[in-house]
This record gives structure tokens, C-alpha cells and sequence, in this order.
């Protein structure tokens, strides 16, 4: 592991609960691996698996308080779905805390909770790898999404969102519009893409 990587994890490993932290190396090991497997890099890979959720070192109401703080525009479907907030906060402090450049690391962090059309592999890579790393419980499905991962990125991405989508819908939460959007998108590339 480079000395950035190893840097960077020994603050978070301060910074984030137990439970984060293990959540965090799981995803990072879980994108190295499928950076190898998808031939991207694996540096950039591993530093976005490792600061993906570094924005979830506090609450929510904490959160929020700390976006108005750095004067980052929250959307109203991110008001509405807190559970967002932490990727813009976290994109924020991966730039300013911990030294962070490169936009296709810092775009892995905002859009790993609802994806986007269009993604980059590395963000690809990230979005998969936080859902599949393994410390996630076993779910109908997950089995079926690890494989995919590891061969075919477009077609893993629109099983996630889909998961996500009908869990979203059957506990009654609020959908952003977003996932929607990446849904649809990767619904209609794997489509045209099998025909
Ligand atoms: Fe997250
Ligand atoms: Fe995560």
C-alpha cells in the first residue's frame, strides 16, 4: 500500500466507529479487486473505496450543519433523503482534509449512493464495491450481483440500482431522483447491449 493510503486509513481508522471502519477496508479491498479484474487502476480505486463514507463520521443533523458550514448546495432530494448528505460532505472533506485531486476519485465518492448515467469504471468499481464488500449481510440477490461485478460492470450496476429501487420503494422511503436516473440509464445500456 502506498504511504498516502496508509496515512489516510490511520485517520479514518480514528475518525470513523468500528463498524464504519471494517465496512471501509471491505470496500476498498473489494474495489482493488475488481480494478484488477476490470484492468483500472488500483490506486485510484482503493483511495475512493477507502474515503467513500469518510462523510459518515458524525450524524446527520451534524452533517447537514457541517454542509451549510463549507457552503455546500444541498438539493432537496438530498434534504429529503439524508442518507445522501454524507457523500457530498464526504466528497468535500476528501478534497480539503485529506488532500484529494483527482476528480475521478472525488466523483467515486458523490456518486456512490446513487450512481449517475454515465459513470466511469472507478466509479462503477466503487458504487459495486460498497454494496458487495463482504461484511454486507447475505440478501436475495447479493450473490448474484458479486458474480456479475466481476464480469460485466454495466449489467451489475443496473441489478444494484434496481435492489435498490424496490428496496427503497418497499420500506416506504423516499426515492431520489437520481437513482432513478441511473436505473433507467443502465437498464436501457444492458438492454441494447444484449439485443
Ligand atoms: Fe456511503
Ligand atoms: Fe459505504
Amino acid at each position: 500500500m502506498t504511504n498516502e493510503l496508509t496515512t489516510i486509513r490511520k485517520k479514518l481508522e480514528k475518525t470513523l466507529k468500528e463498524e464504519r471502519y471494517i465496512h471501509t477496508l471491505g470496500v476498498m479491498y473489494t474495489a482493488a479487486s475488481m480494478a484488477m479484474r476490470h484492468e483500472q487502476d488500483i490506486h485510484q480505486a482503493m483511495m475512493a473505496g477507502l474515503l467513500h463514507d469518510c462523510g459518515k463520521y458524525c450524524s446527520v443533523d451534524e452533517q447537514i450543519a457541517l454542509c451549510r458550514k463549507y457552503h455546500l448546495p444541498l438539493t432537496d432530494a438530498e434534504l429529503e433523503v439524508p442518507a445522501l448528505i454524507h457523500a457530498r460532505l464526504g466528497t468535500y472533506l476528501a478534497e480539503h482534509e485529506y488532500g484529494i485531486r483527482d476528480p475521478e476519485v472525488l466523483n467515486a465518492i458523490t456518486y456512490h449512493t446513487t450512481g449517475r448515467p454515465g459513470m466511469t469504471a472507478i466509479e462503477q468499481i466503487v458504487y459495486l464495491a460498497d454494496y458487495i464488500e463482504p461484511g454486507r449481510k447475505q440478501i436475495p440477490g447479493l450473490s448474484e450481483v458479486r458474480k456479475v461485478s466481476f464480469s460485466d460492470l454495466n449489467l451489475a450496476v443496473c441489478m444494484t440500482a434496481e435492489a435498490t429501487l424496490s428496496f427503497l420503494k418497499r420500506a416506504g422511503r423516499k426515492v431520489d431522483p437520481m437513482t432513478e436516473k441511473t436505473y433507467q440509464y443502465y437498464k436501457k445500456k444492458t438492454q441494447s447491449h444484449n439485443k
